[in-house]
């Protein structure tokens, strides 16, 4: 396997060498290949991702997987030429007449690893930044979804040269050594304990890395919400994809004096979106299957009071004791916990003694404490009266701050990460400027002190 490794790399090497600035013509092109072989696809694409999860919601699968990299090489297409396009810096005015500007340059080879809960966008999504940029691109999707990485894999050979872009299969140990690979940037999205490994692997070739982690997104209701709306907004966001989503709402703060009115809405809200199995995705396999249970089963087993609407649907425990799994762990399935706190600013102290998390939803309409959240708390996205939708924005940065990862993506955020900014200086062949050199002056002091 790293011979094949590291042969895919040196024939990308080599085309960046003998290619080192693709054009905009060119790149606009990949980028199309990447929605045609979307879109030409599409059906096949969702029974691979059907076949791997069992059950799978198709609608779920054209809104998240395959809607999301359609927009994306749109926006991407639309945009490029402005993001390619060097721009001005001020001068100093000891150096004017003299000009600076700043290039975004490929950095050369973007090594990419996808978790399999999006297999379709979470894979492309980095792809379609790291191609705009001018990149090649080496790409490992999840062994946990063996029919979309193998059809991702062939369609990949079929709409592009190995030059541009090439898939890797493998299981953990391909991506240990995909990992070490020298790559001029590393994409990894998946889980905080791999994204540790990656890390350190990329650091010992020094290759700088974007960690999409995951991690416990809250979100808080306040008492001047809508509940309705909000629990709607709530269970949205959690019961999308059997709650897998690494944004999803992963608990959920609320005044003690409301809990019960909003634990109400939450239910109502749960009947009203699943009311039957019918458009349910399953958890991807018994494993992650028995995961979900056993932690709603430990809720139980500990006295918790829970409400249960079902195995298809979310399932609320209330005030979960902080030592239980469900409280520790990133739950990435359907336990939601609903927790009640004194008041707004007990919620954003809360949130803040816990690692940053990817998200934090917000539901309040009065600024006051909008404003408090903004300033107060630390996250990768703050989402005010919704779930999710931030996710849908290609002008937003998509990525964490901390504990939920470093570097963020999408659009010109995803471009410039995967570019090198390089800075370009223009001295004109007369410049007073040339006065700063040796011998030194002694009026230059005087200049100098000027400010
Ligand atoms: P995972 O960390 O188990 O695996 C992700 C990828 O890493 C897979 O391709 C896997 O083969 C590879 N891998 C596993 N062990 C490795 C190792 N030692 N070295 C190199 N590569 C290795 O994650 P997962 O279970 O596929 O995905 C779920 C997790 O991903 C959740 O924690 C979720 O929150 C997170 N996630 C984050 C985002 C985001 O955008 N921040 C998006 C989706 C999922």
């Amino acid at each position: 396997m790293t011979r094949h490794l590291n042969a895919c790399l040196e024939t990308q090497r080599r085309a960046c060498r003998l290619s080192p600035y693709p054009s905009l013509t060119e790149r606009r092109d990949q980028l199309a290949r990447l929605a045609l072989m979307t879109k030409r696809h599409r059906h096949a694409i969702i029974q691979a991702i059907q076949t791997d999860f069992g059950k799978r919601s198709d609608i779920e699968i054209q809104l998240a997987d395959i809607q999301p990299v359609l927009d994306a090489v749109r926006y991407a297409r639309r945009h490029l030429w402005h993001w390619m396009r060097p721009w001005r810096v001020s001068m100093p005015w000891r150096l004017l007449p003299a000009r600076a500007r700043i290039a975004p340059q490929p950095l050369g080879v973007v090594g990419v690893i996808a978790p399999w809960n999006y297999p379709w966008s979470l894979a492309l999504m980095p792809v379609i930044d790291a191609l705009a940029a001018g990149n090649r691109v080496m790409l490992k999707p999840s062994e946990l979804t063996p029919n979309t990485s193998a059809l991702l894999s062939r369609l990949v050979t079929q709409y592009f040269s190995p030059r541009t872009l090439c898939v890797i299969e493998g299981d953990a140990t391909t991506g240990q050594a995909f990992s070490a690979l020298p790559f001029d940037h590393l994409v990894f999205t998946g889980s905080t304990s791999v994204g540790q490994k990656i890390a350190l692997a990329a650091a010992s070739n020094l290759t700088p890395t974007t960690l999409e982690l995951g991690g416990k997104s809250p979100a808080f209701v306040a008492g001047d919400a809508d509940f309705t709306r909000a629990a709607e907004a709530i269970i949205f966001g959690k019961g999308m994809n059997a709650g897998q989503t690494c944004i999803a709402p992963d608990y959920v703060l609320v005044e003690s004096r409301h809990i019960d009115a909003l634990t109400s809405a939450l239910s109502r809200a749960i009947l009203k979106q699943r009311p039957s199995a019918q458009d349910a995705t399953q958890p991807l396999n018994h494993a992650h299957h028995e995961r979900s249970e056993a932690m709603l089963a430990e809720a139980r087993n500990h006295g918790c009071r829970i409400i249960d609407h079902g195995s298809h649907a979310p399932a609320l425990i209330i005030d979960p004791n902080q030592g239980l799994s469900v409280m520790r762990e990133e739950i990435f399935g359907r336990s939601l916990p609903v927790i009640s706190v004194k008041d707004s600013d007990h919620a954003i102290g809360y949130v803040a003694e816990r690692p940053h998390p990817l998200a934090i939803y917000v539901f309040t309409h009065q600024r006051e404490q909008q404003r408090q959240w903004l300033n107060a708390s630390q996250s990768g996205a703050l989402v005010f009266n919704t779930t999710l939708l931030h996710h849908a924005v290609p002008g937003l940065p998509f990525g964490g701050v901390g504990a939920s990862g470093h570097g963020a993506y999408h659009g010109r955020h995803g471009f410039n990460r995967f570019s090198h900014l390089r800075g370009v200086f223009y001295q004109p062949t007369h410049s007073p400027a040339t006065q700063l050199y040796p011998p030194y002056r002694r009026w230059l002091l005087k200049l100098l002190r000027l400010g």
